[in-house]
């Protein structure tokens, strides 16, 4: 990974057209960090398990993408998923990633207190996987949080035994990913089990906190009535928590990333879903009652 400025067009979660993420990306990528340099690979191990450092793919200030307000978002690097539909397949692997001191994430994140409170934002952790490196995301949001920074947690929820209810207390705000509705579906999708993800939404609920769900519409994938209605009744599971369910058209932005990487792309010839699917997909939630965007 370079030092150098990289700016992110996509976000695997939102899989928002490129352009008009671009639009809202206000700076970001790797600059201002100083690498923990002379560890060794227990050091590191260690320090990883402490949280004493954090792998990070990069970073950006959004608006309008990962939470509400303008946002700091930190994408760690490693995933134990393997989605379809990933536009971000770089970010896989922890050791991709660059070592950031904790302290160091913690002074970036409050540089920009002001611009939080000026418009209701805040920091976000993504990912990869968010829960893979849980205990130094949880001491960030720990000391922001107590600063007064609002911080959203995206995730599939996949690792959510690693979460705490005590580090729970530090989040604002889960971006909760419920990619498919039954166990077969979410396996076939995402090569993983789909049980850890309604504990944790059940989790955040009895917690108090705030969900946004996602459900990214792939067809011939995740569209079936069937699995949609699943993914709802699932979501009825931890209602009091919902805000909105976000339906994400799947887009065709990550695959020349499958291709430079040389992975075998399972969705080469998978086109966007219509607009009458997606209405369909829409007013399915709605009829649960779920405000959705
Ligand atoms: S959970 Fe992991 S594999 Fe799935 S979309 Fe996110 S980063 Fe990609």
């Amino acid at each position: 990974m370079s030092d150098a400025v990289q700016f992110r067009t996509t976000t695997q979660h939102m899989l928002k057209e490129s352009k008009v993420y671009a639009k809202h990306i206000l700076m970001g990528g790797l600059s201002g960090f100083e690498s923990p340099i002379g560890l060794d690979r227990h050091d590191r191990i260690d320090a990883l398990r402490t949280g004493d450092i954090g792998f990070v793919h990069s970073w950006d200030i959004n608006t309008s993408v990962d939470g509400p307000g303008t946002r700091m978002t930190v994408f760690l690097s490693g995933c134990p998923l393997r989605c379809q539909f990933c536009q971000n397949p770089d970010t896989w692997k922890m050791r991709d990633g660059k070592p950031v001191y904790l302290q160091d994430m913690i002074k970036r994140v409050t540089r920009y207190k002001d611009v939080f409170q000026n418009t209701g934002g805040g920091v976000t952790f993504s990912g990869g996987e968010s829960l893979m490196q849980s205990a130094f995301v949880s001491r960030v949001f720990h000391a922001v949080h107590e600063n007064g920074i609002h911080t959203c947690l995206d995730t599939s929820g996949f690792l959510s035994k690693n979460f705490t209810d005590e580090m729970i207390e530090d989040v604002d705000l889960c971006l909760l990913d419920v990619k498919s509705g039954d166990e077969k579906t979410y396996y076939e999708v995402t090569g993983s089990q789909l049980a850890p993800t309604i504990e944790f939404g059940q989790r955040l609920n009895k917690a108090g906190k705030k969900i946004w769900v996602r459900f990214v519409l792939v067809p011939g994938l995740t569209d079936s009535v069937e699995n949609v209605e699943n993914v709802a009744n699932i979501c009825e599971t931890f209602r009091g928590a919902v805000e909105h369910i976000d339906v994400l058209p799947f887009h065709q932005l990550g695959r020349p990333k499958w291709h430079e990487m040389n992975i075998p792309y399972p969705l080469e010839h998978t086109e966007s879903p219509s607009k009458g699917l997606k209405q369909r997909v829409r007013s399915q939630f709605e009829t649960h009652g779920f405000k959705v965007y």
